[in-house]
């Protein structure tokens, strides 16, 4: 018997399939095996199994070793490779890793043993008993508490009797003590309160259009506090009773605890949770429960749509307009791609749930493409919260020169006084604390990476946050050497600082990308909060999502105005979402919620739209502005990108593949929409020139597109990547 293999190699020119000779029967197709690779040894997968080498057996070296008894990958996430590698135009290791949790790859993690204790095979307990002298008292209760309960963990009974006692009946041979693998619990000590509810009419309305549409997709639109999350949970519920499996998706890690919650006090063990802030252990215990069929319902964000489950019923994208479903790393894949396939090789359903779906999603739901369901009102019919517009310009006339409007400054208040909580968000798209010289202009900037720094007061340090690189703060600008250096705009740290002033008895919580670094911070935070240790909460986009936190009243929005002015035609769109979103979080209880929206541009459509709610609204305007540009969804935007530390031979590179692509415009010149290479907004990251070229097709060309990847490839060598991106979250 032989072997194709892959082997797990970095390299992206190696998409190869290695063929070895099959030592024992042990081996299955999608076995991680240990296999000779030159002079080294490497991990690779099994992908199939012949009886036929296209090699002279002597030119093949036969598989070291085979690392676990049964398969680890299914022949469905085999097939899921394969149209992985064709679809982003990536290798088959690379797809692989996907599936695996890196620290399995690298063979670092070791399953966790725990030593456990029984009684001896052949021995009479009851007899042993007995016999035993009357001073030993804590053997007696050693004994009696195994013959009740057959085997304990050795830590346990030596801290509740003794652990001499336990040693004695061992050399005695009454007791034997083994060791036996134990799983690693993430976040064991959530503690869960299962709320029994009622559904609404209209949540089990929802429920049966899920169940009965012919279609595989749904898309659930609902308001914010409308009850999608229980329309999940009985999703989920019914899937599991039909010996199905599931996968829920959230955007954020930081919303995965509170998930895991909701579904640990409904199904107990049999939910499993992915992601990567996990330890390596916990991760390594949790895919193998998966992958074992221990777990049947996973929740993560976006990687967990990989989860090694099989005869997968139910697939759910939860807040499915996020950008975060995107990934802008190789490999770069779409969310809603793999769950497709995923959901058409199990013949499972999938709903997409949001208050602001995306405009792509929407219109397939109102095409007829999608089923669409609708929660339009919230739980118990409260009302949605109302927003009020504060405009910063009156306030600076005004003389007001600080973060808060006079109306939110009563508003927060007023909300304090009475006992309850509230939420200050602040935009973190170009939000930034760079560092200008107020004599010549000047930002201060990373040396590698074409982007200005960012203030941290904590340590007086700069950072680049698209390299991480830190700085010692400059005392002088270093262009005029000018010692008038001003931090540019506000931080959550500024913020928080300038509400302790004016609420010096308020405890505040800060969240954002400095507080949460630690191991659990983003849930650690969130159930402070959540338990009404804090008054407020200040934060950027991962507290707009998704959190239930019923004592909130008001929601400050301190920079609307912050993602609308972005050179991005989804701008509008974005800032809609965001919006909604935020003001969702107030009062999603028996009190009535308030919202104060801080904007420079308070006649802006959107911002008018938002403010009522007016989803629809939205939408129709965002349509047709993109029919008559002809913008996503009318077309894809494509970019290729091309990065290298050497600009000459970027933009020699750059200049080579326009042509090459103008040539094949001319040959399908109805195809293409637009077609321009530039330098890309952010000139370098991490010392490496970008330039792009960006064209629009009509939706859904694979092969031209997969044409461009050829070409890009052609160009990828040691010093240049060449790589192309469908649609892209962003074009800086
Ligand atoms: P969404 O996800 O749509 O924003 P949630 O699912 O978080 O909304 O629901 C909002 C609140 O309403 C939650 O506190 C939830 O427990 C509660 N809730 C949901 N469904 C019901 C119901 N049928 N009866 C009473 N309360 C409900
Ligand atoms: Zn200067
Ligand atoms: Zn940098």
């Amino acid at each position: 018997m032989f072997a194709d293999v892959i082997v797990d190699i970095t390299v992206s020119e190696v998409d190869k399939i290695f063929e070895y000779i099959v030592p024992n029967d042990d081996i299955f197709v999608g076995s991680r095996v240990v296999v000779p690779f030159g002079s080294k040894k490497l991990c690779g997968i099994v992908i199939n199994l012949k009886e036929k080498s296209n090699y002279p057996p002597n030119r093949l070296k036969p598989i070291i070793s085979v690392l676990e008894d049964s398969p680890a990958v299914t022949k469905e996430l085999l097939s899921l490779m394969r149209y992985m590698q064709k679809k982003y135009f990536i290798t088959a290791a690379s797809a692989l890793r996907l599936f695996l949790p890196s620290e399995m790859r690298l063979g670092k993690v070791k399953e966790l043993t725990a030593n456990f204790v029984k009684i001896s095979d052949g021995i009479d307990a009851i007899k042993e008993l007995e016999n035993l002298k009357k001073s030993a008292k804590q053997q007696k209760g050693v004994l009696e508490f195994l013959i009740k309960n057959k085997t304990a963990k050795l830590s346990f009974l030596a801290n509740e009797f003794s652990r001499s006692a336990v040693n004695a009946l061992e050399k005695a041979g009454v007791l034997t003590v083994y060791s036996e693998k134990i799983s690693r619990n993430p976040y064991e000590n959530l503690n869960f309160n299962n709320k029994n509810v009622t559904l609404t009419t209209a949540q089990n309305d929802a429920i049966s259009s899920v169940e009965n549409t012919d279609k595989t997709i749904t898309l659930l639109h609902g308001v914010t506090g409308s009850g999608k999350t229980e329309v999940y949970l009985n999703l989920i519920s019914k899937t599991i009773a039909g010996c199905k499996t599931a996968i829920m998706l959230v955007p954020e890690i930081a919303l995965t605890p509170q998930m895991l919650k909701q579904l640990r006090a409904r199904f107990g063990d049999t939910a499993a949770i992915l992601h990567s802030g996990l330890s390596s252990g916990e991760k390594f215990d949790e895919w193998w429960r998966i992958r074992n069929g221990e777990a049947k319902i996973v929740i993560g964000a976006r990687s967990a749509i990989f989860a090694p489950l099989e005869n997968i019923g139910l697939i759910i994208i939860d807040e499915e307009h996020d950008s975060s479903y995107v990934s802008e790393q190789s490999p770069r894949y779409k969310t809603l791609d793999i769950a497709i396939f995923r959901a058409n090789s199990n013949g499972a359903k999938i709903v997409l749930g949001s208050a602001t779906p995306s405009v792509e999603t929407y219109l397939k739901a109102k095409n007829g493409e999608y089923n669409l369901v609708k929660l339009p009102e919230r739980i118990n019919k409260r009302p949605m919260p109302e927003i009020i517009i504060a405009d910063m310009k009156r306030e600076v006339r005004r003389g007001n020169n600080t973060m808060f409007s006079s109306h939110l400054r009563e508003e927060l208040e007023t909300c304090l006084k009475n006992g309850n909580q509230a939420i200050l968000f602040l935009n973190q798209r170009g939000y930034s604390k760079s560092v200008i010289c107020t004599e010549c202009g000047h930002v201060h900037k990373c040396v590698d990476c074409d982007v200005s720094l960012t203030y941290h007061a904590e340590d007086d340090s700069l950072l680049c946050h698209y390299c991480g690189a830190k700085y010692k703060m400059i005392s002088a600008c270093v262009e005029c050497g000018s010692k008038y250096l001003k931090h540019n705009g506000t931080g959550t740290e500024k913020i928080v600082y300038e509400l302790q002033k004016m609420f010096p008895t308020a405890k505040i919580l800060r969240m954002d990308r400095d507080t949460t670094a630690k191991k659990e911070g983003h849930f650690k935070i969130l159930n402070e909060f959540s338990e009404k240790k804090a008054d407020i909460l200040v934060g950027m986009q991962m507290i707009a999502k998704g959190h239930d936190f019923p004592s909130v009243t008001l929601v400050g929005i301190l920079d609307a105005d912050m993602s609308l002015h972005f050179s991005d035609f989804r701008s509008g769109e974005r800032t809609f979402q965001l919006i909604t979103q935020v003001a969702g979080r107030s009062g999603r209880a028996d009190e009535k919620g308030k919202v104060v929206l801080q904007t420079y541009t308070p006649e802006n459509f959107i911002l008018r739209q938002a403010v009522k709610y007016e989803y629809d609204k939205m939408f129709e305007h965002e349509i047709s502005v993109r029919k008559a540009t002809g913008f996503p969804p009318f077309s894809d935007i494509i970019r290729i990108m091309i990065t290298s530390e050497n600009e000459e031979h970027a933009v020699a590179v750059t200049k080579s593949l326009f042509n090459e692509v103008s040539a094949l415009r001319d040959r399908f010149p109805t195809e293409f929409k637009f077609l321009a290479c530039m330098k890309s907004p952010i000139k370098r990251i991490l010392n490496k020139f970008r330039y792009q070229i960006i064209t629009r097709f009509s939706v859904g060309n694979d092969e031209l597109i997969y044409r461009l990847n050829e070409l890009a490839q052609k160009y990828t060598d040691k010093t240049l990547t060449a790589y192309v991106e469908v649609n892209p979250n962003n074009l800086s």
